[in-house]
């Protein structure tokens, strides 16, 4: 580890590709540039205290939000979500530019620091460029404060609502331009709003966090010992943070990452109801691989368990990404909901899958595992049957008539009998 400080050449930022080195290196520049350019000011005592106490705090909390962190960090939480950003916007209302540079500078690189020795998860390069992109956004809202003609927020203070309004402005200001700022950096920006900015959630959890700031900056400009008071809720808000990783957890089938059964039967149930009010019709698809347990016995379960994830793959890939919803029925069995569907695309669809899987080729360490094939059982609602266990009931029929009759096949119930 303590190489890569002096080995340059091994830097991860230079694993990410033309765009994302050059953006970060010119953010970098720019965040360097502009606190250098920041005129000296005559620092008293008082604003040293207040960037030590900063500083303090943000130690504490980093630290004793650790637990939470690490666990957070093995599901992605959205892109810009930092909550640093109590402090460092605190130190926008209450620092000059000099030494908000100082504050970012010293809480990132606690942070670097940690995630070396501790999580060891994070690369320095990323820190870095985190530490540039909330000192742009803290000095772009450190702009609109300027441009209102105040100073910090004890000249808000003193502005009654011109005041409040201003810091409100700053804030949103801090948000924006965060949020837009990371995009480039993310080497792999999907296309989804959520994929591009977060969840509602994590974006509530970063206007509370800048909200606790703004307090905890007036908090410091008139009884600073109660600054202390924001390192509570801050880490209860930071716990919020697993409360949304258990509920898609709890949903979720850890190998595949497709719904589990619970998840599964709780969408096909609404989906169910939806389609009993509306007078709407949904499909069931029953998958079973076919001899797996051979591949097991000849190639062994971890390899069995990739083909599960390449078969998983396979499958969302043949369905629609909204609204459609595979599961793991456990073992090798899968489940499809496939809602506004009727009698003839469901075949094509069910077709389609059957076909892809049969040319699925896995690759596993030296080997690649080929000639996989899947049996398939379909039911549709109403006809098959309205309720839930009916229609799995019925698909399951007919897997197993599928199953039966030479595998490797599509049946649908409704050609039985
Ligand atoms: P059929 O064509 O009749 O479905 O034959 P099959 O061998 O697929 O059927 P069976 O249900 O008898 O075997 C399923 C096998 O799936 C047995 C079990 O070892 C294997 N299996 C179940 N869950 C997992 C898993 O999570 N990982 C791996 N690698 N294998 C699993
Ligand atoms: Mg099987
Ligand atoms: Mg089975």
């Amino acid at each position: 580890m303590r190489a890569l400080l002096v080995v340059p050449r091994r830097w991860v930022l230079w694993r990410q590709g033309l765009r994302v080195i050059t953006y970060c290196l010119v953010s970098e520049a720019v965040a360097v540039a502009l606190a250098l350019r920041a005129s000296p000011v005559a620092v008293d005592r008082r604003t040293m205290a207040v960037l030590a106490a900063l500083l303090v705090l943000g130690v504490v909390q980093a630290e004793a939000g650790r637990r939470v962190e690490r666990n957070q960090r093995r599901m992605s939480v959205g892109p810009h979500i930092n909550m640093t950003s109590v402090w460092t916007f605190a130190g926008v209302l209450l620092l000059p530019p000099v030494l908000l540079a100082v504050l970012v500078g010293g809480l990132y690189l606690h942070l670097a620091v940690r995630s070396w020795y501790r999580l060891q998860r994070v690369p320095a390069s990323r820190t870095v460029s985190n530490a540039a992109i909330i000192l742009l956004s803290c000095y772009a809202a450190q702009g609109v404060l300027r441009l209102a003609g105040l100073e910090d927020i004890r000249s808000a203070v003193t502005h009654g609502w011109f005041g409040t309004f201003v810091v409100a402005a700053a804030g949103m200001t801090f948000f924006v331009v965060n949020a837009l700022l990371v995009l480039p950096a993310r080497r792999e920006v999907g296309r989804t709003p959520t994929a591009l900015f977060g969840t509602w959630s994590d974006n509530g959890l970063e206007v509370a966090t800048l909200c606790l700031g703004a307090l905890t900056a007036l908090a410091v400009a008139t009884l600073p010992g109660l600054a202390v008071l924001a390192l509570p809720p801050l880490l209860l808000l930071h716990r919020t943070v697993l409360v949304k990783q258990l509920e898609v957890a709890v949903r979720r089938d850890e190998k595949t990452g497709l719904y589990n059964t619970g998840g599964w039967r709780a969408l096909a149930e609404r989906t169910l109801a939806e389609a009993a009010r509306h007078g709407d019709t949904f499909g069931l698809l029953m998958l079973d691989l076919d001899h797996f347990k051979q591949v097991n016995d000849t190639y062994g379960h971890l390899a069995g368990d990739a083909v599960l994830r390449a078969v998983a793959k396979t499958i969302t890939s043949a369905v629609r990404s909204r609204g459609d919803a595979v599961g793991r029925f456990g073992g090798e069995e899968f489940v499809v909901l496939l809602p506004g569907i009727g009698r003839p695309d469901i075949g094509a669809v069910a077709e389609h899958i059957r076909r892809a899987i049969a040319a699925l080729t896995v690759p596993v360490g030296q080997l690649t595992i080929t000639g996989l094939s899947v049996s398939i059982g379909i039911a549709v609602y109403p006809t098959a049957g309205t309720s839930l266990p009916r229609l799995l009931d019925a698909a399951d029929t007919a897997l197993y008539h599928a199953k039966a009759t030479g595998r490797n096949k599509v049946v649908h119930v409704a050609d039985l009998v």
